[in-house]
């Protein structure tokens, strides 16, 4: 035997095969933000707004991270109300947005990457139309491609959370009176030579390609579309999850039976996938300083019940060390994709009551429902196979 292939056995038979190295990232927070005591108003008061704010792909782990990088503050922190939502879907242990959406946007478990539509194929009611039906204002405010899978699961039905033409094509019968999100690119020189913004313009919509636009146009239905794609990362957008969230607050309490409003932190989701912890935190920042406004907001207005929580949690991400005072984190990504995890829920206002103990992502609906319709005070009972 050769030097070479001695030494070529020893490397194969002797040295254990090396793991990958664990991919443990560092992050501290430069600039952390105050975060305000809010007290909770009146919680027994009838519910006449609800504001639901989603962060996608947000567990307890990615939320401890930002506590700790934030010095141990987050807005999201005022919630007095706790509970925790099992993500499965129909057809898998581990949800992706779409059939998540669709759970807390119509309360039926469906299959993996079908939009407001059920296992059989037929469409489904999301909470925008039921609060429609009830003469509620409704809005969607995302920082995603409006086709992306949670808005979509609020405003279109699609067996495949890949059809952005057909889903975007779905908006203008959306029963959303203010649509704020990305994904201009689908809106116009469509396959089907369709041009949406003429639709919803000739529907009554005003129109919006930017945020300045969108900030200056007066109160009413509102269709902003401020990016080709994706809204950039906070350090480059701004304050604009906030800002278009204050104009929907503003815009839909006009109508005195109150309205449903969806917010979505859709790109921490995006970062998890990617690993990118300095990215995802950001988002996290931006999706808590939106979720300081909104509850701001609620206790000046009481009688609107603001629900937090996440669709799934990505990334098998652990917080694994770190500094408080120095607001410095130590953390890792342990796959670049979804997991089973249940998520948190937190709850404040009026009917936050109804959101305590461990139920599954479908009764988010079923209690939102039962506070719309006034009946927040009643056990809401658990399906199991819904
Ligand atoms: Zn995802």
């Amino acid at each position: 035997m050769t030097l070479l292939l001695r030494v070529l056995a020893c490397a194969l038979l002797l040295v254990p095969p090396q793991l990958p190295a664990a991919d443990t990232q560092s992050f501290i927070s430069e600039k952390p933000y105050p975060v305000a005591n809010i007290r909770e108003p009146e919680q027994h008061l009838p519910v006449n707004n609800v504001i639901l704010m989603i962060g996608d792909g947000m567990g307890i782990h990615h939320l401890s991270a930002a506590w700790a990088a934030n010095r141990g503050r987050l807005f999201i922190e005022n919630c007095p109300v706790t509970g925790i939502a099992k993500t499965w879907c129909r057809d898998k242990l581990v949800t992706d947005s779409a059939a998540a959406g669709t759970a807390m946007a119509t309360g039926t478990k469906t299959l993996y990457k079908r939009v407001a539509t059920c296992p059989e194929g037929n469409k489904l009611d999301s909470l925008i139309d039921k609060a429609k039906d009830m003469e509620k204002s409704t809005g969607v405010v995302v920082t995603c491609e409006l086709n992306d899978a949670t808005p979509a699961a609020f405003c279109a039905n699609n067996e495949k959370r890949s059809d952005s033409y057909g889903i975007i094509g779905d908006y203008p019968r959306s029963r959303a009176d203010f649509i704020f999100g990305g994904g201009s690119k689908y809106f116009t020189q469509r396959p089907d030579g369709r041009d949406i913004f003429k639709e919803m313009g000739a529907l009554g919509y005003k129109i919006a390609r930017s945020w300045e636009e969108a900030a200056a146009l007066p109160p009413g239905k509102t269709l902003a579309v401020v990016a080709p794609g994706n809204l950039p990362p906070p350090g480059k957008r701004g304050a604009v999850l906030r800002q278009a969230t204050l104009k929907a607050l503003e815009t839909l309490s006009r109508n005195p039976r109150g309205f449903f409003l969806m917010v979505e932190g859709s790109n921490i989701d995006k970062a998890a996938h990617h690993g990118k912890l300095a990215e995802m935190m950001e988002e996290i920042f931006d999706f808590d300083r939106t979720a300081g406004t909104v509850l701001e907001w609620a206790a000046r207005h009481p009688g609107t019940l603001v629900v937090i929580t996440a669709d799934h949690n990505t990334g098998a991400f652990s917080l694994s060390g770190g500094n408080l005072e120095k607001g410095e984190i130590t953390a890792l990504f342990s796959s670049g994709n979804h997991d089973g995890v249940a998520v948190p829920v937190y709850a404040f206002g009026s009917g936050s009551g109804a959101f305590t103990g461990i139920y599954e992502n479908t009764d988010i609906f079923r209690k939102i429902m039962a506070a719309m319709k006034g009946e927040e005070n009643k056990a809401v009972p658990v399906k199991k196979d819904s």
